[in-house]
């Protein structure tokens, strides 16, 4: 992988170089860690962990420092199962989260994602009270090679066009079912409570597979405060960090993982419809550190 925005390599690059670990070694990790927006008690805990292994192997290299580094973040990431679990026919995805943070883009991404492993899919236009969010979806989803489910007149219920799709796909046999859901925060109540519903009318037909929320990466920790109500009661099972490009907040992934619970299953790097990838910690670590 090439060199990220959100790569730490440049910044530990000169501390790896050096010919002994000293004080400014470990100042200057600090430094790069909380720069990624690891968080300050994330960051305390790898420099304990890391102080530990360099005394444990006796080690004054830089290189050791640098390996170990690779392996405490392996370990960190390691807790948590970033497999997207599609196995039901049809599987059904729901995507929530709140306006502007990618949902849209990320579900032709998916979808673009999915069709290169031939999967079937259709996507959902559930987020019905905005024509121009409906139209938007439908020129991602021709984008991705996904058929789409409109609702038939703007403000039909989202549950009703939910429902519609996921009989869209067991009528045709499509594989893959992705719903857009609507972000608007103000109405915060009510969308938990459509949210709900969409949840209970899908029941009805399918298992639900995956609730994936869309988080803005470069909005950080404020992101994970404006999401709170999803996570709270949306039953979310995946994380999709969306505009990593561009962010040089790489350490965010893990933070948001462990200050959620919640592990991330889909990185959005850019605006193109290829610019979506599954999340593989080794290779996520390799990128971050090298
Ligand atoms: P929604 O309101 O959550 O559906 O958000 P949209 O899908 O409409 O995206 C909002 C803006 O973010 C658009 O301008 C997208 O092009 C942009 N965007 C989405 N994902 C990414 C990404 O991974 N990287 C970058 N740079 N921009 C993105």
């Amino acid at each position: 992988m090439a060199e990220r925005s959100w790569s730490l390599g440049r910044a530990l690059r000169g501390m790896f170089v050096k010919p002994v670990i000293d004080e400014n070694t470990w100042e200057d990790l600090e430094t790069a860690l909380l720069t990624a927006d690891f968080g300050p008690d994330i960051t305390e805990r790898l420099l304990e962990e890391l102080r530990e292994k360099v005394e444990r192997y006796r080690t004054t290299d830089p290189r050791d420092l640098q390996r170990m580094l690779k392996e405490t973040l392996e370990e960190h990431f390691a807790a948590f199962d970033t497999t997207l679990r599609l196995t039901e026919r049809p599987a059904v995805v729901l995507v929530v989260g709140v306006n502007g943070v990618g949902k849209t883009t990320t579900i032709g991404k998916f979808a673009h994602f999915l069709r290169r492993y031939d999967r079937s899919v259709v996507v959902g236009a559930a987020d019905t009270f905005r024509a121009a969010a409906v139209d938007q979806l439908a020129t991602w989803a021709e984008r991705g090679g996904a058929a789409i489910v409109r609702p038939q007149q703007e403000g039909q219920d989202p549950a009703s066009v939910a429902f519609q799709t996921v009989e869209y796909a067991k009528n045709t046999g499509t594989e893959i079912v992705l719903v857009d859901t609507a972000g608007r925060l103000h109405t915060k109540g009510g969308l938990m409570d459509e949210l709900g519903k969409i949840k209970r009318v899908i029941e009805k037909q399918a298992p639900i597979s995956e609730v994936l929320l869309v988080l803005d990466a470069t909005t950080g920790q404020n992101g994970v405060m404006q999401a709170q109500a999803f996570l709270e009661h949306a039953g979310v099972t995946g994380l999709v960090l969306t505009k990593l490009d561009g962010s040089a907040k790489g350490g965010f992934v893990l933070a948001v993982q462990e200050r959620t619970g919640i592990p991330v299953k889909l990185l959005g790097q850019g605006e193109g419809i290829g610019d979506l990838t599954g999340f593989t910690p080794h290779v996520f670590v390799d990128a971050l550190v090298s």
